[in-house]
């Protein structure tokens, strides 16, 4: 066989057809609906979570509110001032070491309120009563929108003694353990929703919200008739936002038949194996895993960097951070300069123009297979709402940062979705403070009109 035989039969498995990506679809749409009902619910890998959000803001919000931002690169708290169209936010990012990511549950919310104590002493806001929205980008049961159980850790998160609990109750104790008493959290948000929240802030036609980051997830408007799960009132407003956790599709083996070799090494090696099958072969936590166990394998078959090193930092897990890849695809000539800085920060000495080559090769075709199942999965949600035009909030690193995210996935929707749909994908700012902000003064503003 010729070489690039060789090389096209490492990756073929990478790309997948139009015909392919439908049947994605249409067994996506099939575990949404699975999620949806009462009876299936228990068994469905999409859980399809209501949220307890309504409504979307209409730009008359007011007041300050703390908001914390948990689940992604990450951890922040903030301070949103709202007033109307105004929006002023303060933020300060903290570390979470992997010890409290992977210890108890006590440890990781006694970090979260000493952060916070430290926030509010800093911002001299001591004093004062304040709200919090806790944007919490994990999978919950929500109970109410201050209550919410968590299903499953995802990512790079395993607290003990947290799955199944309320995480407003652990956060309020390990609050009131420091002695802070002036903060109510008045709603858990998943991220996801918070960047549909900040984004229809000033976008009507704003009716899902997706999340293209460490992980992966989208949630939507849906109407109040098709959520067998929902047991509150079915007054006006007759929608509620649905938390899909899509990042779980396939957890049942239903896309095996698109998986490649690379996804179950990759998957085999994770903390949380079988689990979250869909977000393993998307997100930027995974995938600059993926491209580096192909490197790897051609590396292996001597198909590239001939000679290499046996101890070379290619061979360690982990080692390949998935901004590589963005950097790689902005290489838009035949000098390679961003990818050449990648192997060198690799310690991979030798390589020729054509490594380079393989190299971006290699990343593009990852990238856009994650480019379009999350396209695969916006399209069945374009189909499933039926709306003539709809614009469609992103948010996440991974969307923010790859050159050509954006593009391919346009490109992808406009091929899968049914004729006559028309959408618009924008960047939202800010969702996991402003959104989480926006959902507390929502929840504020229905509560009072049903009481008037
Ligand atoms: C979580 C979701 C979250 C997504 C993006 C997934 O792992 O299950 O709740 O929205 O990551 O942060
Ligand atoms: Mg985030």
């Amino acid at each position: 066989m010729e070489t690039y035989e060789r090389i096209e039969s490492v990756i073929h498995g990478f790309k997948l057809s139009s015909l392919t990506y439908k049947r994605v679809m249409h067994l996506l749409h099939e575990e949404m609906k699975r999620g949806l009902c009462n009876k299936s619910h228990n068994r469905a890998d999409i859980k399809m979570f209501p949220t307890f959000v309504r409504a979307l803001p209409d730009g008359s919000e007011k007041g300050n509110f703390l908001a914390l931002d948990l689940g992604g690169t990450n951890f922040r708290v903030l301070l949103v001032k709202l007033n109307g169209k105004d929006v002023d936010i303060q933020s300060k990012t903290y570390l979470i070491p992997q010890r409290v990511m992977l210890g108890t549950g006590i440890q990781l919310f006694d970090h979260i309120a000493d952060c916070i104590k430290k926030f509010i002493t800093e911002h001299d806001l001591q004093n004062q009563k304040l709200p919090l929205g806790f944007t919490f980008s994990f999978p919950c049961k929500q109970e109410g929108l201050a209550k919410a159980r968590l299903s499953q850790w995802t990512k790079g998160f395993r607290c003990e003694g947290v799955v199944g609990e309320d995480i407003c109750r652990l956060l309020h104790e390990a609050l009131h353990r420091i002695k802070i008493n002036s903060i109510e959290v008045v709603a858990v948000v998943n991220d996801a929703v918070g960047t549909l929240m900040s984004a229809a802030h000033s976008d009507r036609q704003c009716e899902i919200g997706l999340i293209l980051g460490t992980g992966c997830n989208a949630c939507y408007m849906e109407s109040l008739e098709n959520v067998g799960l929902w047991e509150e009132d079915r007054d006006h407003p007759n929608q509620v936002i649905i938390n899909t956790e899509w990042g779980a599709f396939g957890d049942n083996g239903c896309l095996d038949f698109i998986r490649t070799e690379y996804d179950r090494e990759l998957d085999n090696f994770s903390i949380n194996p079988g689990k979250q099958i869909m977000e393993k072969m998307i997100s930027g936590m995974y995938m600059g895993e993926i491209v580096r166990l192909v490197l790897e394998r051609l590396a292996m078959d001597e198909l590239l960097f001939s000679g290499i090193d046996k101890e070379s930092e290619l061979f360690i897990r982990g080692r390949f951070y998935t901004k590589y890849v963005s950097e790689i695809e902005s290489d838009n000539d035949e000098f390679f300069r961003n990818t050449k800085q990648v192997l060198d920060e690799l310690g991979i000495e030798n390589y020729t123009s054509e490594d380079c080559k393989i190299v971006k090769y290699v990343c593009t075709l990852v990238s856009a297979r994650a480019a379009f199942l999350s396209s695969a999965g916006i399209a069945t949600l374009i189909n499933r709402l039926k709306k003539k035009t709809m614009t469609i909030a992103i948010d996440g690193s991974l969307y923010r940062f790859h050159p050509r995210f954006h593009n391919l996935m346009v490109l992808k929707i406009r091929e899968l979705v049914n004729p006559g749909h028309k959408f618009k994908l924008t960047l939202s700012h800010d969702g996991s403070g402003k959104g989480a902000a926006l959902v507390a003064a929502v929840a504020t503003r229905l509560h009072e009109k049903k009481i008037a």
